[in-house]
């Protein structure tokens, strides 16, 4: 059986397939770590966003292990009916202390996170400012808000002060990546906040890169800085770093209780599983204690970088543990990808229309689980690339 709408998918996937740009999944079989299992292989993994190599800690799993025979597995109901177990409520008090903002909200997934708060403070009388290179689900809460939406270049504040200053609709609201996720590069805080308070907009810094690895005891891109500011949103994830998953956001207590009330993606959903806040809350707990971890992370990224550049490849000014290697086209960016599969070793290879054209790239995230023998093998690889 078959019909139009249906043939013209199966054109498009045909075509996607012709093009070399089909996306497949390949099939995990262990935990997440550095050293992996995918279709029946062993890797040397450096894709995942496992900053402190925390997804597979034992005092996570316990806490997960503990919590399941309280908890039981399924929440049942959203937050607002009775869905809301007492370890969300205190993983929310732990993590809201932490960031050192007045309150939290827990939610699903980060994705849902940003929908929620762009939604929310924004709306037909509204306006959002983002960055050109902010993350897909900052693009689509712009469009869920139904505001009018202004994208500035790349960390140009020059143009966002013009774009602010030319605004006539009563909210505000300035949206960016306060970790870029696919430059690594860290965005001007500071000047985004003076900026916020001349044209009385809010600050949404989606900080989901830098929560667990920048900042005093990895307490994200605030601690970085040293500001404070009851516009500020921010927004951690927490299945990168954290090790776990779902999100979190932080900020003045009204603007918690607003989302709480008016957020469709915090209403509308089921409570995530309450076991995850308890595994949360033991994270919490090694974050601030992997002092140790973030200074390992740091003597990483500098043998690579330093590796890399004396072989002569193009990278970005990352600090971060995501360390971009730009190729420029599509085949070269595959080719090098391929090299590395073939000594074992996974980098995921980005393309557009992830990264803007002409810019692919592999992307190498780099987790305190690795060793200094394992960057010396992607060098040697790279070297040989
Ligand atoms: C991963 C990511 C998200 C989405 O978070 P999830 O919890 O994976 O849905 C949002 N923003 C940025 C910058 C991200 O990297």
């Amino acid at each position: 059986m078959t019909f139009a709408a249906l043939r013209r998918l199966k054109q498009e996937l045909t075509r996607r397939e012709e093009q070399s740009a089909l996306r497949r999944r390949r099939v995990l079989d262990s935990a997440q770590g550095v050293r992996i299992r995918m279709d029946g292989q062993d890797w040397l993994s450096f894709c995942s966003n496992d900053y402190l190599g925390l997804a597979q800690h034992p005092a996570l799993v316990a806490a997960v292990q503990a919590a399941v025979v309280r908890t039981g597995v399924g929440t049942g109901a959203s937050h607002l009916v009775c869905g809301h177990h007492a370890e969300h409520e205190a993983f929310e008090h732990e993590l809201a202390a932490f960031v050192g903002l007045p309150a939290a909200l827990s939610f699903s997934t980060g994705y849902l996170a940003n929908l929620a708060v762009v939604s929310a403070l924004t709306g037909r009388d509204g306006e959002v400012f983002a960055d050109r290179l902010n993350h897909a689900s900052l693009n689509d809460a712009a469009l869920l808000s139904r505001a009018n939406v202004h994208r500035f270049a790349h960390g140009d504040l020059a143009m966002l002060e013009r774009q602010l200053a030319a605004s006539t609709r009563r909210d505000r609201l300035v949206a960016v990546d306060a970790v870029f996720s696919m430059d690594g590069d860290v965005a001007d805080v500071p000047a985004l906040l003076a900026l916020c308070e001349r044209y009385d907009a809010w600050l949404l810094l989606d900080d989901a890169h830098g929560f667990g690895v920048l900042g005093e005891q990895g307490r994200g891109v605030l601690s970085h800085f040293g500001v404070q500011s009851p516009r500020i949103i921010y927004m951690a994830t927490l299945g990168k770093a954290a090790g776990v998953a779902g999100a979190v956001v932080a900020g003045d207590e009204t603007v918690i209780t607003w989302l709480l009330q008016t957020a469709r993606p915090y209403v509308y959903t089921t409570a995530a599983p309450a076991l995850l806040s308890a595994a949360l809350r033991a994270s919490l707990t090694e974050v601030a204690a992997a002092d140790a971890a973030r200074s390992h992370l740091a003597v990483l990224i500098d043998r690579l970088r330093e590796g890399l550049r004396a072989r002569g490849w193009r990278l970005t000014n990352s600090r971060m543990p995501i360390q971009p290697v730009i190729l420029g086209n599509n085949e070269a960016a595959l080719d090098v990808g391929k090299r590395l599969e073939q000594g074992g070793i996974l980098v995921p290879v980005i393309r557009p229309p992830t990264v803007p054209q002409g810019m692919a790239r592999l992307r190498i995230s780099l987790s305190a689980a690795h060793s200094l023998a394992d960057i010396e093998a992607v060098l040697s690889v790279m070297g040989a690339a």
